[in-house]
């Protein structure tokens, strides 16, 4: 995927890409270098957080989480979806920032405060299924949809989707992007404690078109693939996680030439390059590609 995300990053000449992948091609392992045995697997079967010391380990797409707290399933100003996921865990700053931010959105109107996706398995690690990221407990995704309810029970919660805020392809937002979600979005984005904000690129745009005032808060809503149904957010990494490792920061400016950029291109598709590298399928993580700290994430009680 590397590859490939590479290749599409070459082909439409998106600078920004490689800064927002993240997995560095090196193992950072030790004990368990030659732990041959899939992350994902072993991550995805552990059924509750660790007891440990809280502390995000490694990247945010090659990594893992010790002493993780679980959100809630429902609070007064928020409620986790697809609970049958088991992946409302997270470092105990993102729970309070998730919690913080849907206080926040339950002041907007039309919002109770917020619905919210995944976030992190028990132990953080690589999932079964989906997300590359979201690995160290520092990575939230927040529905689209404007709750309505807070009480929706649990067979609800895994029936209802989320709604799409985009028209072709993502270039625009639709009719149903409001004032609301771009106040939710800058607020989020103005957070001290958020790195940056994934959203389809034509949110970003009209974000863009309707800031007023300070514009500093919008270098870190970062045009992305997908991520209409929901926004992407990505925190930095905890002060005195020694473990962990941060991104790039996101280039400095408000990125909306950038952006524009890519609703160009979704709208005027550049030609594909003859000369690119044909997709290679993406590796599966091993233990020996993680962090050696994860191995005592996994065996602790
Ligand atoms: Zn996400």
């Amino acid at each position: 995927m590397v590859r490939l995300i590479a290749a599409v990053c070459i082909t439409l000449g998106l600078a920004a890409c490689q800064s927002e992948t993240s997995a560095p091609d090196i193992s950072i392992a030790s004990q368990n270098a030659n732990d041959t045995r899939v992350a994902k697997t072993l991550f995805g079967a552990m059924p509750t957080g660790s007891a440990q010391r809280p502390e995000a380990v490694g990247g945010y797409a090659r990594g893992c989480q010790a002493g993780a707290a679980q959100l809630p399933e429902t609070g007064p100003t928020w409620q986790a979806m697809r609970l049958s996921r088991n992946r409302n865990w997270a470092q105990p700053e993102t729970v309070d920032f998730v919690q913080d931010l849907s206080r926040f959105a339950a002041t907007q109107p039309g919002w109770e405060g917020l619905y919210v996706g995944d976030m992190s398995q028990p132990r953080g690690g690589p999932m079964l299924t989906g997300h590359r990221s979201h690995q160290t407990g520092l990575d939230a995704d927040i529905w689209m949809l404007p709750p309505k309810r807070l009480d929706l029970t649990v067979a609800e919660r895994e029936n209802i989707s989320s709604i799409s805020m985009r028209r072709s392809s993502g270039a625009f937002t639709n009719d149903q992007w409001t004032p609301q979600h771009e106040a939710i979005l800058r607020a989020a984005a103005s957070d001290p404690r958020v790195a940056r904000i994934f959203v389809f690129p034509g949110a970003k745009v009209a974000m863009c078109n309707s800031a007023t005032g300070d514009r500093s808060w919008l270098s870190k809503i970062r045009p992305w693939w997908g991520h209409h149904y929901h926004f992407h957010v990505r925190l930095n990494c905890p002060a005195g996680d020694a473990g962990c490792t941060d991104q790039a920061p996101p280039p400095p400016g408000d990125g909306c030439a950038e952006a524009q950029g890519w609703v160009d291109r979704i709208l005027n598709p550049p030609p594909p390059d003859p000369n690119a590298p044909p997709p290679k399928p993406r590796a599966e993580l091993t233990m020996a590609n993680l962090p050696g700290q994860c191995l005592g994430v996994l065996n602790a009680d």
